[in-house]
């Protein structure tokens, strides 16, 4: 495994060790192969056939997907694969049979979904449904959105477009209008799909000269779901494909729903003619919850958890971390998970240790960087995309430095991965970039005020 594969890898366990807290599945985890495929962006672990990558895959995927989107700034996507026949090492991921892993997927009172996804060829998260979804000020407007058009698809919002940050909870929004459908109208035709399967379908219907079925698959829809649309950015044939699927299911009234981190207008690389589209039916956004919100959520954790959290601790994690649900579940889950490790009850002591410590390698830090991208492109008016593009010009070049060195100041990256988020540059131009503008500071006390700004104003948003 070389260097960066060894990092990332760490990053992972950690992040995947606040979701799992069963040792045998910790333990198989940590025996993983891991991959990083740099020209796809995707972090792929090998196992031995073709049951264990759907097994896995079914267990594991979202969880994988959804941590590894946070271990580097450029968002790598997660598949499991079959390894090539090269023989599984003593202890490899195998070596812990599918058998004792049953039956972990929710503690007991979690109000888990049927699993209706028996027949479809798509997995759904079984506590992604309404009914574990809290509703405050930050997402009232999606929910409601979404839960109209789980009623009547097709009718109204077409398509629905979910916006908000990492960890907000479009995922699981999008998933309970899929539980809801296949619920309650089970005769019509839905797809849930990332945008990375939609993109990988379209490789592989194009790779086997299968487009014909493909365009079927896909037009012959009721409902069509997709998660992260942003993907489709830089993604020019996918997004000529997609803009034909879009409009055979809207000429026929059948119902989108997409997700992404961004606006349509801000995706980056998206053709105006899609920008427009997703702007037809109704944009529902999500945004960082509130503290009563945030409290709420834990509220409702704690009791899927089966223990009891005092106030004070629950203010505690709320106050800490403030933009993310998703960081709010780790730090739950990881006093609980201390909590009894160790025998101690759960105290504000304990809660501000586990959570303090464990801060510093949150993914929070992820937020960090699109904060800081759009602080520096809104800085010198110019665009977010330029940053991370190959752009020589001053104009672009001078601003895309300042913000390699806030990234470099502001988050736990390496400098490799720093580079990589930054138009695959390597080690050594960061470092100049960052010696740059640290020669700048000192020369140019106004430069030196103006950089100063950008970066407290951050750190404030992001404390
Ligand atoms: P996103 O897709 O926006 O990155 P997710 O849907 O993956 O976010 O949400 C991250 C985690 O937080 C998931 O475990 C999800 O169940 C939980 N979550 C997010 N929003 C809510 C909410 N309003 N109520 C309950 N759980 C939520
Ligand atoms: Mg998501």
């Amino acid at each position: 495994m070389s260097k960066i594969e060894d990092s990332l890898k760490n990053k992972f366990i950690s992040a995947i060790e606040t979701i799992v807290s069963d040792k045998k599945e910790m333990y198989w985890f940590k025996n993983i192969e891991f991959r990083f495929d740099d020209e796809s962006n995707t972090v792929v672990v090998p196992l031995q056939n073709d049951f264990l990558v759907d097994f896995y895959e079914k267990k594991f995927g979202p969880a994988c997907r959804s941590v590894t989107e946070n271990i580097m700034p450029s968002r790598p996507a997660f598949r499991f694969e079959k390894a090539a026949d090269t023989p599984v090492a003593k202890e490899t991921p195998q070596a812990v049979q599918p058998s004792v892993m049953r039956n972990t997927d929710a503690p007991a009172a979690q109000k888990a979904a049927p699993d209706q996804t028996a027949k479809q060829p798509f997995t759904l998260n079984r506590i992604y449904t309404f009914d574990n979804f809290v509703v405050g000020h930050c997402n009232r407007f999606a929910h409601g959105m979404a839960l109209a058009v789980s009623e009547s698809p097709g009718r109204n919002y077409n398509p629905l477009f979910v916006v908000g940050g990492v960890g907000l909870g479009k995922t699981h929004l999008l998933q309970a209008v899929c539980h809801s459908i296949l619920t309650k109208q089970p005769r019509l035709k839905i797809h849930y799909t990332p945008c990375e399967g939609f993109v990988n379908d379209y490789i592989a219907a194009m790779q086997k000269g299968a487009m014909d079925a493909f365009r079927h698959r896909y037009r012959s829809l009721d409902i069509l779901v997709i998660d992260d649309i942003h993907w489709l950015a830089n993604k020019e044939g996918s997004q000529e494909e997609f803009f034909h699927t879009f409009n055979a299911l809207h000429d026929a009234a059948k119902q989108m729903i997409l997700s992404s981190d961004v606006s349509p207008k801000d995706i980056p690389t998206l053709e105006e003619r899609l920008v427009t589209r997703f702007e037809w039916g109704a944009i529902a956004k999500i945004d960082p919850p509130s503290f009563e919100t945030r409290v709420a959520f834990l509220r409702n954790k704690a009791e899927m958890l089966g223990k009891i959290f005092p106030d004070d601790v629950l203010e505690f994690i709320s106050n800490t971390i403030t933009n993310n649900f998703r960081e709010l579940e780790g730090a739950i889950k990881n006093v609980g998970i201390a909590a009894e490790v160790t025998g101690q009850e759960i105290t504000l002591a304990l809660a501000r240790d586990i959570i303090l410590k464990n801060i510093v390698h949150s993914s929070a830090v992820q937020t960090g960087t699109t904060d800081i991208l759009n602080a520096v492109a809104r800085a010198f008016g110019i665009k977010v995309s330029d940053l991370q593009s190959q752009k020589r010009r001053k104009s672009v070049s001078m601003p895309r430095q300042i913000a390699i060195y806030l990234t470099k100041r502001l988050t736990n990256f390496s400098l490799e991965e720093i580079g990589a988020f930054f138009g695959g540059k390597n080690h050594s131009t960061v470092m100049y970039s960052i010696d740059k503008v640290e020669e700048y500071m000192k020369t140019d006390p106004l430069f030196r005020q103006r950089i100063e700004g950008i970066e407290s104003e951050l750190r404030s948003k992001n404390l």
